[in-house]
Order: structure tokens, then sequence, then C-alpha cells
């Protein structure tokens, strides 16, 4: 939803999805809605079980049968990370500095995600680290991970 500042128009005072995040598809719904509740939804393929993220086009990108959703185990491993010392998303409501990091998740997938709770010193290689959901804005959630 994008802002307006048009005459006569209200200023909107809520957003539940700024433009800094992906785009909100229907089919991908499921994965929005279920972090407010702390949950990582994940689609799954039954027939060749993979796993992806970010949310695909209802069908699985490896063998395009129909996909599920399970909630994800919360587990990854650290693979890598960077400080952003700049602001690259206009109204991004985390201020530079933070840390974006690089997980393997233990369903066998990476995914990008935010630090929370720990200081970049405190972060190493493959060391395990566990989902939390991250109320950014009010209303607003975006998948953070801290060290387990
Ligand atoms: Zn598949």
């Amino acid at each position: 939803m994008a802002m307006t500042n048009e005459p006569g128009d209200r200023p909107v005072e809520h957003d539940p999805h700024p433009d800094y995040l992906p785009p909100r598809k229907p089919w991908a719904e499921p994965y929005w809605e279920a972090l407010p509740d702390g949950k990582l939804l994940l689609q799954h393929c039954e027939q060749c079980n993979a796993f992806a993220y970010p949310p695909v086009d209802e069908r699985c990108s490896v063998c395009k049968s129909p996909t599920s959703w399970r909630e994800a185990s919360g587990q990854a491993r650290l693979w890598s990370w960077i400080v952003f010392h700049h602001e690259f998303f206009a109204g991004y409501p985390l201020p530079a500095p933070y840390t974006v990091l690089m997980l393997e998740l233990a369903e066998g997938i990476r995914m990008l995600a935010t630090l929370a709770g720990a200081e970049p010193a405190d972060l190493a290689c493959d060391a395990p680290m566990e989902f939390l959901s991250r109320e950014v804005a009010p209303g607003v959630f975006i998948p953070g991970f801290a060290p387990a």
C-alpha cells in the first residue's frame, strides 16, 4: 500500500505492508499472516520434499507440483552476515547500522533475515540461530534470528 498525500486524502497512519517489504501477493498470505503469531511458515512440496523461501507462486520451483504450508522449526545455522551502514530502503524502520544474516535453515534452504537480540561481535559462522518474529513498526513484522 502506498502512502499518498494528495489534497483531501487523509494521511495513512498505519500501513501493515509498507513498500520496503517484498510485494504482498495472495499466494504468500499465509507467510505474512503467521509472522505476528511468531511463526515462520515455509512452502513444502510433498512430491519432491523441497522447501521454498521466499514464497513462490503456488507450485514447487523444483518439480512444479502443488505445495502446502508447514511451520518451520525455527532452527538455523549462520552462514554469513553483513552490517548495513546505509539506508537502502526508504522508510525502513531499523536505523543503520543494522545486521542482515544469511541463514541455512534446518529445512535445508537459505534465507535472509535481520539480527535480533545480539551484536555482530557475538556472531560466528555456523553458529546455531533461532527464529523470532520482529515487530519493527506498529503492526509490521519481519523475520529475525538470534543466537540460540
Ligand atoms: Zn517439488
